[in-house]
């Protein structure tokens, strides 16, 4: 694959995909490429991509991804584009940030400058281009709540501009995670901010902090494997089943919150679709209960 002059020097080949998930799980990609400069560095190395027939995949933080042993055939990039810029547009207080940038960073950039509305997201690993496609939330909250519009690279099209509706938001999911194809790029979203005291937002943001350090594992992990089924929770159903602490090799089932799935150092991709599937199939036979992937599986498996 031939990228543009100025960015084909930085081209990484057989680029092992473990350093850039959270899981630390993934074989290599045949090449991995870092965007750091800009939205239009990151439009042209996909465009390149696609140009050449390529498969590309963008990843922000890795944190919703498990990525096989056998890694990636083709281009991985790497969204590092981390610009933000505040102002008063449609009326309203806004905040515009590339896709690339850290969901936390951007959460404590609004408390600091007393913009209300992302309190949810701090301790959210992950980017701004990963959560628009997830539909991101947590604490009562999700991107939806707040998003005006994002500015989307698809091969076809060119650059457009998907108003909320467009994006077809529910939970965790969006028109952009149900497009097979995955040849977009998501540069830039818009979200509307409401004013309030930084000290009141810091305060919200702690007690999310806090909540999260009572209940979820330290350690490398995907967040919540399974989406909650209706009406009822996975990690409740997966510990009922009794399958807290159980491991596959060196994957396990978290024993602080059991739809937590840790790779405790050793673990291979293989162990930890392993334990998913066993969870899956336990809590079919017991409950009847069909648990969905919240965490995508990438590569060839
Ligand atoms: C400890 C832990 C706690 C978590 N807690 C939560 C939680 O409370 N709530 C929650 O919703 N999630 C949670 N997650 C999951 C994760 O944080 C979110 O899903 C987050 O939105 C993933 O963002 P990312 O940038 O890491 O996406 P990635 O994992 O890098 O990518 C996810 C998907 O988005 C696509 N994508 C990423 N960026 C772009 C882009 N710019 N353009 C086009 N496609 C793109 C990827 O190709 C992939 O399909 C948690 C994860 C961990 C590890």
């Amino acid at each position: 694959m031939n990228l543009p002059a100025p960015y084909q020097e930085r081209l990484l080949r057989d680029e092992p995909l473990g350093r850039y998930t959270a899981a630390r799980l993934g074989g290599a990609a045949d090449g991995v490429y870092i965007a750091r400069e800009s939205a239009v560095e990151l439009a042209l190395v996909m465009q390149a991509a696609w140009s050449q027939g390529v498969p590309v995949r963008v990843l922000g933080g890795g944190a919703n991804v498990l990525i096989s042993d056998a890694g990636f055939r083709g281009l991985v990039v790497i969204n590092d584009v981390t610009d933000i810029h505040f102002g008063d547009w449609h009326e309203r207080r806004n905040v515009a940030a590339a896709a690339g940038v850290g969901l936390t960073v951007l959460a404590r950039k609004c408390q600091s400058r007393g913009l209300s509305g992302l309190e949810w997201a701090t301790s959210v690993p992950g980017t701004v281009g990963g959560a628009v496609v997830n539909n991101a939330g947590a604490h009562g909250s999700d991107i939806a709540a707040n998003l005006i519009e994002a500015v989307v690279l698809d091969e076809q099209r060119g650059a457009v501009i998907l108003s909320r509706d467009e994006l077809a938001y529910g939970y965790r999911t969006s028109a952009l995670k149900s497009r097979s194809d995955r040849r977009f790029v998501v540069l830039l979203a818009q979200f509307a901010l409401t004013a309030d005291d930084p000290a009141a937002i810091l305060a919200r943001m702690e007690s999310f902090i806090a909540h999260r350090k009572r209940t979820q594992p330290p350690g490398a992990s995907l967040g919540s494997i399974f989406k909650n089924p209706p009406g009822d929770y996975a990690g409740r159903l997966i510990e009922q089943a009794g399958l807290k602490g159980y491991r596959i090799g060196g994957a396990e089932i978290s024993t602080v919150h059991a739809n937590f799935f840790i790779n405790t150092g050793g673990a291979t991709a293989r162990d930890y679709l392993a334990l998913i599937r066993h969870a899956q199939a336990r809590v079919q036979a017991l409950y009847g209960v069909e648990l969905e992937l919240e965490v995508e599986l990438v590569g060839d498996w």
